[in-house]
């Protein structure tokens, strides 16, 4: 009777393993480009998940992966500082009232962001805005809070922190109470130190339903977090409310708060202006349109792909984080 027992529970444990390798596989041929596209959006190499990894142990390599690249210091003004690397882009506003950091890497390299925190100046970690959701610019909440930071996002960040999510072959359990945000807005919010206003305003869904742009009036700096992604094509991320029409307003919006002058923080890429924001919100669109026209007429999906509508714009655009065929089904699926 308990070997009959036993020999039931061994069979349930491999139908489910079995079950869950198959959905993988699933999600591999058809929800493509969910899988290479995630690991190709959140780190800039040439990773690629292997299909039968277990989710959660996809998301620890991915932590792992992005880990790898070494932070990079860029100053934007006398008291504004990106750090790039191992994650989101991250903006220091730093002085004597203390340090207000946007986004905050993977929770695995906390011991050197904290360094180069500590690297600039003896103010204390005030606050950590996150951008979204999205681990990579949220993982470290917990240690900015237990550093005596308040984490402030928006109030659909803390919503979906708080839930399950299955993203592009990893798995996410809800965020510990420690590694919520402790101050969440709807529309607006402003924070004043050293000297400087810190405007935050709610994106309506564009990458996720959680997206917020941070600007600094007085340094002329505003980071877009991932809707903008400079020089490449985007990872708009579906399962939490993302559409490229959000994203393509999102730009928009993100115009519409910078002047020539104005220092443009991407989620992920290179420093931009309001020149490569816009030829990024350009290139969306002709994007958009084509795969429209083509699936209004009826194209499947693998028949868009086929005819490459992306293939004068590749050679800028697709060498980046998302592929051209992933980014073409990624829009075909959401319009
Ligand atoms: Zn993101």
């Amino acid at each position: 009777m308990r070997d009959t027992h036993e020999a039931q529970a061994i069979t349930r444990r491999v139908w489910i393993r079995t079950s869950t390798m198959f959905a993988g596989g699933l999600a591999l041929a058809h929800g493509w480009p969910w899988l290479r596209a995630s690991a190709e959006a959140w780190a800039p190499s040439d990773l690629a998940l292997q299909s039968a990894a277990p989710p959660e142990d996809a998301a620890a390599r991915m932590r792992a992966q992005i880990a790898k690249s070494p932070i990079a210091t860029l100053a934007l003004g006398s008291n504004l500082t990106m750090l790039s690397g191992p994650g989101g882009n991250i903006v220091v506003l730093h002085g004597k009232d203390g340090k207000i950091v946007v986004d905050t890497f993977v929770q695995t390299v906390w011991p050197q962001l904290k360094n180069a925190l500590d690297g600039m100046g003896p103010g204390p970690l005030r606050t950590v805005i996150d951008t979204h959701w999205h681990f990579d610019h949220s993982d470290s909440n917990a240690n900015f809070r237990e550093a005596g930071a308040e984490v402030v996002a928006h109030d659909n960040t803390r919503t979906r922190m708080s839930q399950t999510h299955d993203l592009l072959g990893m798995h996410f359990e809800p965020s510990p109470p420690a590694a919520l945000p402790t101050r969440t807005f709807a529309a607006t919010d402003t924070l004043q130190a050293n000297g400087e206003s810190v405007e935050l305003g709610y994106i309506p869904p564009a990458h996720t339903d959680t997206d917020i742009y941070v600007r600094y009036a007085g340094g002329n700096v505003l980071h877009l977090g991932d809707v903008f992604f400079n020089g490449m094509y985007p990872f708009i991320d579906a399962t939490t409310g993302g559409s490229i029409n959000g994203m393509i307003a999102g730009a928009d919006k993100g115009l519409d708060l910078s002047d020539n002058q104005t220092k443009v923080v991407p989620g992920h890429g290179p420093l931009g202006d309001k020149a490569a924001l816009t030829r990024y919100r350009d290139m969306l669109v002709t994007v958009r349109d084509r795969v429209q026209r083509l699936k209004t007429s009826g194209r499947s999906l693998d028949e868009v792909v086929a005819q490459k509508p992306t293939a004068d714009l590749d050679a800028t655009w697709g060498k980046g984080s998302t592929r051209p065929e992933n980014f073409v089904t990624l829009v075909y699926n959401l319009l």
